[in-house]
């Protein structure tokens, strides 16, 4: 009922007692908060003819349907709002007043029940969907970030800097409260939006911090700049990327960058997180020269299910498929068996990693979204299927490209024309652009068969304005300027 201390379990249990531990969390959730005071739930159970009590652990999951994007129509249906007579009634709530009095169980039921905070999803497809957090949410999202501090082996003496967009973002709250929960000096410049990229980079050069939160594309610029400043960030030890993925060639070029700053041992970390989640993994800090083992999982907060995207079933450990995830301990806004539409290459595994010995489960492989597959018309006759997050790691593992934009146009602007693809980049310092373009040209011609039908080198100043570097939350990597073909 409390916001609980931390649970030491979730990096040291073996997978059969993982499995026994998130029974018991998911049955008590689902029985006391989720099915008898959310509307969506509720109903959902009446529909199927089921209790709450017919889900007996998470193998009885698959008796309900998947929760998608879609059915988020009325975020409120899935907040726990509770009917204070039932709530009264409540063997656990019984139990805490024998022992704890009744004004200190009100207070706990208000701390663990009552929505203080807020984050949305960025709605760029769709309408924003807002999630509510409880204190009881709080404390658990302190000990998600805690934990990630703990697994890129921070120091609490250190400096840190959360430079994601000051926004009702999860990943800036989480960072503000990895800051908090490991007890830790976290220095939020509120990202390019909120200083702009000059007063990003007066504020951490003041700071001198030793570990930096951001968003890959917007630190990339800000590293760009400030080696171009001449700026030293010497004890630099640690970066950690969040909210957009994180190709290889992206790490490789962050790191030559902190290289000439003078930091010369920089160990890079992604993190994977989505609004709907409220938390986000990291994966643990490898031993040099070592690749990293996958995203650790905290099993006491959520349960996974890997799915075949096009059946729906569960695949056996380590195969890949979609991402499907179950809270075990949150209140505010819950979904259950939640698709998240991301693609996991090399599937879910419970072996302990490799480097830290931890036995939470990880996924492992790289992250792809279902909609970074998108259908283009480039040829008269028929849509090529073309896999966007393939191109991404292309370009940003191509050497001598310094940044770089798609464009989709459609030829002369007809929306019955076929598609165009149009690479905007900027070379890298040294790099002659006929060289770099006939190497864009034939390295995209390998990934997806086909040729950008045009390559336009920019100024590091213009791709920053192209990119909305600063103005935009996000910065755009893929901008489709296709007319809307339902348009006359
Ligand atoms: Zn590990």
């Amino acid at each position: 009922m409390k916001p609980r201390p931390s649970n030491p379990w979730w990096a040291t249990t073996s997978h059969d007692e993982i499995h026994q531990r998130q029974d018991v969390l998911l049955r008590r959730l689902l029985k006391d908060r989720v099915v008898p005071f959310t509307a969506y739930y509720g109903k959902l159970f009446k529909e199927l003819g089921i209790e709450a009590g017919d889900i007996r652990g998470t193998d009885d999951l698959e008796k309900l349907p998947f929760t998608s994007k879609a059915d988020l129509a009325n975020p409120r249906d899935f907040v726990i709002i509770p009917d204070e007579k039932v709530l009264r009634h409540q063997w656990s709530t019984l139990k805490y007043a024998i022992t704890h009095g009744p004004s200190a169980t009100k207070q706990a039921l208000e701390e663990e029940l009552r929505p203080i905070l807020l984050t949305s999803t960025t709605g760029r497809s769709s309408a924003p969907v807002p999630f509510l957090y409880t204190k009881h949410d709080l404390a658990n999202l302190e000990e998600c970030g805690r934990r990630m501090m703990e697994l890129c082996q921070s120091d609490a003496s250190w400096r840190h800097i959360n430079a994601f967009p000051f926004a009702p973002h999860l990943a800036f709250w989480l960072a503000h409260h990895a800051g908090t929960g490991f007890n830790t000096f976290m220095m939020s410049t509120g990202g390019g939006k909120t200083l702009g990229t000059e007063g990003n980079l007066n504020l951490i050069t003041k700071i001198d911090p030793d570990a930096i939160i951001a968003m890959p594309t917007f630190l990339y610029h800000l590293l760009q700049q400030a080696t171009q400043d001449g700026l030293r960030w010497t004890k630099l030890k640690r970066i950690v990327l969040g909210g957009e993925k994180v190709p290889l060639g992206m790490r490789r070029k962050l790191r030559a960058l902190c290289e000439q700053m003078g930091a010369e041992d920089v160990a890079i970390m992604s993190t994977y997180g989505f609004t709907e989640a409220k938390l986000a993994w990291t994966e643990c800090m490898p031993p040099k020269g070592e690749e990293v083992s996958g995203l650790h999982v905290y099993p006491d907060q959520m349960f996974l299910e890997i799915v075949d995207p096009e059946t729906g079933k569960r695949v056996p450990d380590g195969q890949p498929g979609e991402i499907v995830c179950t809270p075990l301990d949150a209140r505010g806004t819950v979904v259950v068996r939640y698709r998240t539409g991301d693609l996991i290459e090399g599937g879910i595994t419970y072996e302990p990693c490799p480097h830290c010995g931890r036995t939470c489960p990880r996924l492992i492989g790289k992250i792809s979204r279902v909609s970074d597959i998108r259908e283009l018309n480039v040829n008269k006759l028929k849509g090529t299927l073309v896999d966007f997050n393939a191109l991404e790691n292309l370009l940003d593992d191509t050497d001598g490209l310094g940044a770089w934009q798609i464009e989709l146009r459609k030829r002369n602007d007809d929306p019955l024309e076929t598609d165009q693809v149009v690479v905007h980049a900027v070379p890298a310092e040294g790099s002659g652009s006929e060289a770099l373009r006939e190497q864009i040209s034939q390295r995209f011609g390998q990934a997806v068969e086909f040729a950008p039908n045009d390559i336009v080198f920019h100024s590091w100043d213009e791709m920053r304005r192209m990119q909305g570097v600063g103005k935009e939350l996000k910065e755009k990597k893929v901008v489709d300027n296709r007319p809307n073909p339902e348009a006359p």
